[in-house]
């Protein structure tokens, strides 16, 4: 990465990314040109400036957001977060955190937990930057300090004693895709508990030999997806009907339309499909 574009900036509003109206699809992870985005002054460009460090070792990053009351100049398109992450994925599995990527990444969930962190938890006063040298949020009435909160969630590929993966129609996906089973941690509980849990509740099903396989910064708006696979160990498919509308025992010369490229879902069902689950 060159220093001109370590000079930029990556500019959010709201759920979307601003970037000029001429940035192609493979470009959009590329910060913007500080003296660019200054064509965003009469847009509220000053709403929310920040400047992170990176957690690869690449440089500090720097994040505005805009307000969504202003609007955006010509020239220049917001592209909702979770597009953009399709098409910037879509040649592939996007690793934990690993360039230009993973640093909009971790700037769009920083810029959503100053938003989510403007005012204290406890007292409710107005929050500013702490002078702790922390990545954190500190209320000046009652000294409570805010880190950026990241919430685990599970997904899990369960595969057969016959070589077969399960997938599942949730009623939230597009279109007819079937994916894997995934659910939020609870408090008290442990992934691998969380992993059993959700598949009891959602397609009735017992695992076991439950495996940590990878993981995937998801930060709409903090999750972090944690991959993992397992073992049918008993139970016959019963989907839940509120979330899971169809699930079903899959071959590897059968399979439905598959979610995205870019996800730990896809990533995992790729491992099947070469034979290494
Ligand atoms: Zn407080």
């Amino acid at each position: 990465m060159n220093n001109s574009v370590r000079q930029g900036v990556y500019i959010f509003r709201g759920n979307t990314l601003v970037v000029p109206s001429d940035t192609a699809d493979s470009r959009l992870q590329e910060e913007i040109p500080l003296q660019k985005a200054g064509e965003l002054r009469g847009a509220a460009f000053e709403s929310d400036r920040f400047e992170i460090d990176s957690v690869d070792g690449s440089g500090p990053i720097q994040g505005a957001s805009v307000s969504l009351k202003a609007p955006l100049p010509q020239d220049w398109k917001a592209v909702p977060m979770r597009h953009a992450v399709n098409l910037m994925t879509s040649d592939g599995f996007m690793a934990d955190g690993f360039g230009p990527v993973g640093r909009l990444l971790r700037a769009f969930h920083i810029a959503q937990w100053r938003k989510d962190s403007s005012f204290c938890g406890s007292c409710g006063s107005p929050n500013r930057d702490a002078d702790t040298g922390e990545l954190a949020r500190q209320c000046p009435a009652c000294g409570r300090l805010e880190f950026p909160r990241i919430s685990p969630a599970v997904i899990t590929i369960i595969i057969n004693d016959k070589g077969e993966a399960l997938l599942a129609h949730n009623k939230k996906f597009a279109n007819r895709v079937y994916s894997l089973i995934a659910g939020f941690n609870e408090a008290g509980e442990s992934l691998e508990a969380t992993v059993a849990r959700e598949i009891r509740e959602e397609v009735g099903l017992e695992v076991r030999d439950i495996r940590y396989m990878r993981s995937q910064p998801w930060p709409f708006p903090n999750s972090l997806m944690l991959g993992f696979a397992a073992r049918h160990a008993g139970g016959e498919i019963k989907p839940d009907g509120i979330e899971i509308e169809d699930a079903r025992w899959f071959t590897r010369d059968d399979l439905p339309e598959l979610p995205g490229r870019g996800s730990v879902a896809r990533s995992l069902i790729g491992l099947w499909l070469e034979g290494k689950l």
